[in-house]
């Protein structure tokens, strides 16, 4: 599996293309299509995956589904294999993407590099912190690709909780 950041938007999200030789699947298209376009345009787009429906992750979402007859979340192949985990939290809807073989979760807006998602843009922090054990109990050497900024492991992230449980 092959990952490639696109950096979208005036609030630079991480839009991701996640390619299994000739197929691909756009993680959260937050704006300039044209660019993503660009980026898939030698595969074949199978699927179109959103962590959660804030303006900055979806902003392309629209002519993505037009242009490659995709539905949210649902992916015409069986290469890819993932689970999505319910974390709400900074959205009431937030989820992660789990690739469980590549050890590597799309993390939208729940946690960052150094940070988890505001919680005051129609999350809870009650649903936070669920969300947040539930994360925890995974392994520590899953590569995270948050929605903003860099890259990270869960137990670099894992160490900052217990600040956020007090
Ligand atoms: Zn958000």
């Amino acid at each position: 599996m092959n990952i490639e950041k696109i950096v979208v938007g005036s609030l630079e999200t991480n839009c991701y293309i996640v390619s299994i030789d000739n197929e691909c699947l756009i993680v959260d298209p937050g704006d300039d299509f044209n660019k993503i376009k660009n980026a898939v345009k030698n595969y074949q787009v199978v699927g179109c995956l959103i962590t959660h429906f804030h303006q900055d992750h979806i902003g392309a979402l629209e002519e993505v589904l037009s242009t490659y007859n995709l539905e949210i979340n649902k992916v015409k192949s069986k290469k890819f294999n993932f689970a999505i985990i319910e974390t709400p939290g900074h959205t009431f809807d937030s989820r992660i993407f789990y690739f469980k073989e590549d050890n590597i979760m799309f993390t939208g807006d729940f946690i960052f590099k150094d940070g988890i998602g505001r919680t005051d843009l129609g999350g809870s922090d009650k649903d936070m912190l669920y969300s947040l054990h539930l994360i925890e109990k995974y392994p520590d050497n899953i590569t995270l690709y948050p929605g903003h900024g860099p890259q990270t492991t869960l137990g670099e992230e894992k160490k900052r909780f217990s600040y956020y449980y007090n």
